[in-house]
């Protein structure tokens, strides 16, 4: 029997629609939760991105700021703005788009955001939280696969998870989230040798690689829950995941289209991320 689809837009509906009610409770107290997106150059991916996170702050009632820089803008102008933002009681949080551009160290960025603004996580306090199991800021990626598995009910504990891909923005914490939750994790990367031997054995495959079809059905073990992270665009300009869809939806028993899938979940928890960074922010004024 083919999978069943998770629908991404349909889980971020749901999301959002809570998180609507959270900022209305807030704004009838006079706090309205702030967003400060910076992007540097003018990468047409990126500006697709920041325009996307930008709507979708509108649409559940986050204010958003928006703060262009020209490409070879120095890193200091862009430290400076960081600085005032991190200390302005209307901004909740702050994103940098990445990529940067080559005059950027991008570890100096990400560690002069306020831990407690940090909404996409990548802050090393909060990387440390991540690995003790008690982050703040959750990153959004892997936090969304997260959501979307819940929103099924599958069970994480015990189950063998095969995470393929260990960036630091998705694979790595990928795995730590799902070792919280009580999985057996594997993590495989570029120079894992026969990808297939691991990933036959999981009942649930992460693909995280950003190469098309890298994963075949011959590589899925039957009745698997299959979610693809992967985003590639082929010369004929199609959106492809990692996955070869088709193929693997026919053995396995869940799986994430490309696109429809992760993607409209890691914009949706970046407005949790921020929603609960105000909430935590205004803690004191809030009823519990
Ligand atoms: P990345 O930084 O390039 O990392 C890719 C990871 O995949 C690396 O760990 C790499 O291994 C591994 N890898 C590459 N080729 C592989 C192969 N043949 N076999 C096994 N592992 C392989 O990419 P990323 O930022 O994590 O993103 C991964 C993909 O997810 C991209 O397509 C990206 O566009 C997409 N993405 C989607 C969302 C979303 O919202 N849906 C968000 C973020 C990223 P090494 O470490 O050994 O190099």
């Amino acid at each position: 029997m083919p999978a069943k689809i998770i629908d991404g837009i349909a889980v971020s509906r749901d999301i959002r629609k809570d998180l609507k009610v959270r900022v209305a409770a807030m704004s009838e107290r006079g706090i309205i939760p702030g967003l400060a997106v910076i992007i540097v150059g003018n990468d047409p991916v990126s500006a697709v991105y920041v325009r996307n996170k930008i709507r979708a702050c509108a649409e559940v009632g986050i204010h958003s700021l928006r703060y262009d820089f020209a490409a070879d803008v120095s890193p200091q102008a862009v430290l400076d703005l960081i600085a005032q933002l991190n200390d302005r009681g209307d901004v909740n949080g702050i994103l940098v788009q990445l990529p940067l551009p080559p005059q950027f160290a991008i570890s100096e960025i990400l560690r002069t955001i306020s831990a407690d603004k940090d909404v996409d996580g990548f802050h090393l306090y909060n990387v440390g939280g991540l690995v003790v199991g008690n982050t703040v800021f959750p990153p959004c990626t892997p936090y969304g696969v997260l959501k979307m598995l819940e929103h099924e009910n599958i069970v994480l504990e015990g189950q063998n998870v095969v995470v393929v891909g260990a960036s630091n923005i998705v694979g790595k914490p990928m795995a730590l989230m799902l070792m919280q939750r009580d999985a057996t994790v594997c993590i495989c990367h570029a120079k894992t040798r026969d990808l297939a031997q691991f990933t036959i054995l999981a009942d649930i495959l992460v693909v995280a690689a950003g190469k098309p079809k890298l994963i075949v059905p011959q590589m899925v073990k039957t009745g698997a829950v299959v979610i693809d992270v992967g985003i590639n665009r082929l010369s004929n300009g199609k959106l492809v995941g990692d996955v070869d869809f088709p193929g693997v939806a026919e053995k396995a028993s869940f799986i994430t289209p490309v696109p429809g899938g992760v993607g409209p979940m890691t914009v949706t928890m970046l407005l949790s991320n921020t929603v609960a960074s105000a909430e935590r922010a205004n803690a004191k004024t809030l009823p519990q």
